[in-house]
């Protein structure tokens, strides 16, 4: 049986929240009663190794929460699991759908998966309506004079303050038409299901506190002078919350405008990896930003990736770094800068296998942030620290953490026989380092 009435469908993706959400405030404004949906991507799922990832917990427990505030208003999320176009012809089957709206995805795969999805919706006569939510500025907003996209931080937030203004920061009041939620039918939900448990989707919880997504204003104030220091929370641990969407960016840049134009600094750092990703889309088939740099011969020797993924190279700073990803899925950004140079540096890995170690543990993993940052680290990003500045991992203790409070966190036995010896000697590295990229830079 079919709806005998036309509705809506949002499809929720990095967007788990129903407050100032773009494309859920046009699809809840359309005159159709609106169906929320969401889908466990098995393309995205099937690739994830480790069956306690806590990226799929932190998601099922964000659509706990929006089921909850649904049903308060006597309506439902449909959540399913499987292939996005398998799930997509289910529900055109079940729902009688006049239009699906949903926001912007920016990642090669989004992109490829939205279109494929737009086309199989074209094809029905459904229009399908995509809107900018996750950024502040997108794709062609935020050009130079000459109409170029900008590859330097610094110019680019310039062009983004002196844009900025009411019109792309006004909060959607999604809230004024949550009447119009597709009101829950038994009848009409029996051929879809509908729940999906993290067991359905083979996956265990692991009993972790995810961080706060409360705005920690004191934090945000003393950002200037704590960001640096791992031991502390000197950061906002927002970046999980950024990343599946449970907090709106237009709502954080209000607070940052208000609070430290420091911490603002930083949001739009992820706008600008964004725009970068968006223009230059051959760091998405994991090549150098700068192309010369692919010619660089990198050692790869599987036994120091190892030590490194585990925490092991014998430098205190790297291992504490390390091990505090591998235990919480978070690390400091001080640190990870710290972990990436020594990696493509000193063991002259490619920065490649670490991006993707990265990907697999973080639980703020976001493919532009994480390519930003390992392009930096190894030089051939945009705006990248020049490839012969080289972390020294024991300067970088003194100055972030002269107490070793951080260190002594995550590795109990520092003093003891049980901790390694250092996996290769800083000066030896740094020459040999200097050298390959000579070499493939000439
Ligand atoms: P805060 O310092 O409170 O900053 C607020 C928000 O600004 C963050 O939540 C984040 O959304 C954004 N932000 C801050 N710094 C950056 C930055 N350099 N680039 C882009 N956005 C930024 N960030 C991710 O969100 N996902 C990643 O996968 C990721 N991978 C990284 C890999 C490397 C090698 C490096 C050096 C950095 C990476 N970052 C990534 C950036 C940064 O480390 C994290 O955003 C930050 O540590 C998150 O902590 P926070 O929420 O307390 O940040």
């Amino acid at each position: 049986m079919k709806t005998n009435t036309k509705i809506a469908i949002f499809w929720h993706r990095r967007d788990l929240r129903l407050d100032d959400n773009a494309g859920l405030y046009h699809a809840l404004k359309s005159g159709y009663k609106v169906l929320p949906i969401f889908i466990f991507d098995q393309n995205i799922l099937d690739k994830l190794e480790d069956k306690h990832d806590r990226r799929v917990e932190f998601i099922h427990h964000a659509l706990r929460e929006m089921q909850e505030k649904l049903t308060n208003l006597g309506s439902k999320i449909l959540v399913k699991y499987g292939k996005p176009n398998n799930i997509w012809q289910e529900i055109l089957e079940n729902f009688d759908v006049a239009e699906v709206y949903t926001n912007h995805d920016y990642e090669k795969y989004g992109i490829e998966r939205d279109k494929e999805i737009g086309e199989i919706l074209n094809s029905k006569g459904i229009a399908f309506y995509t809107f900018k939510d996750q950024t502040i500025f997108e794709k062609n907003e935020i050009l130079s004079g000459a109409g170029t996209p900008y590859t330097v931080f610094t110019p680019y937030s310039r062009k983004w303050k002196d844009t900025l203004n009411d019109f792309y920061l006004k909060s959607y009041t999604n809230e004024d038409y949550f009447n119009n939620f597709l009101e829950y039918s038994p009848l009409l939900w029996r051929g879809v299901g509908g729940e999906v448990s993290l067991s359905d989707l083979g996956f265990q919880p692991s009993n972790i506190a995810f961080p706060s997504k409360e705005i920690q204003e004191k934090t945000i104030q003393n950002y200037a002078e704590q960001r640096d220091i791992p031991s502390i929370l000197g950061t906002t641990r927002l970046s999980v919350h950024l990343r599946f969407g449970t907090v709106s960016v237009r709502k954080l840049v209000q607070k940052a405008l208000i609070l430290n134009e420091k911490w603002l600094n930083e949001l739009i750092w992820r706008d600008f990896y964004m725009n970068i990703l968006h223009h230059f889309p051959h760091i998405g088939e994991g090549k150098s930003f700068r192309l010369v740099y692919d010619n660089i011969v990198w050692r790869n020797n599987e036994d120091e990736f190892r030590k490194w993924c585990e925490g092991k190279t014998g430098y205190p700073i790297v291992d504490a770094g390390m091990r505090e990803l591998n235990a919480t899925g978070f690390m400091h950004n001080r640190v990870r800068m710290i972990t990436a140079s020594f990696l493509i540096k000193h063991l002259l890995i490619d920065w490649r296998w670490g991006e993707a170690y990265f990907a697999q543990k973080l639980l703020d993993f976001d493919f532009s942030a994480n390519n930003g940052g390992w392009q930096w680290a190894s030089s051939s990003g945009c705006d990248a620290a020049p490839y012969f500045r080289i972390f020294n991992p024991t300067s970088q203790t003194q100055k972030f953490d002269p107490e070793l409070k951080y260190i002594k966190k995550w590795i109990p036995e520092l003093n003891s026989f049980d901790y390694p010896k250092p996996i290769v000697e800083h000066t030896f590295a740094r020459e040999r380092v200097l050298k390959v990229y000579k070499e493939a830079l000439k």
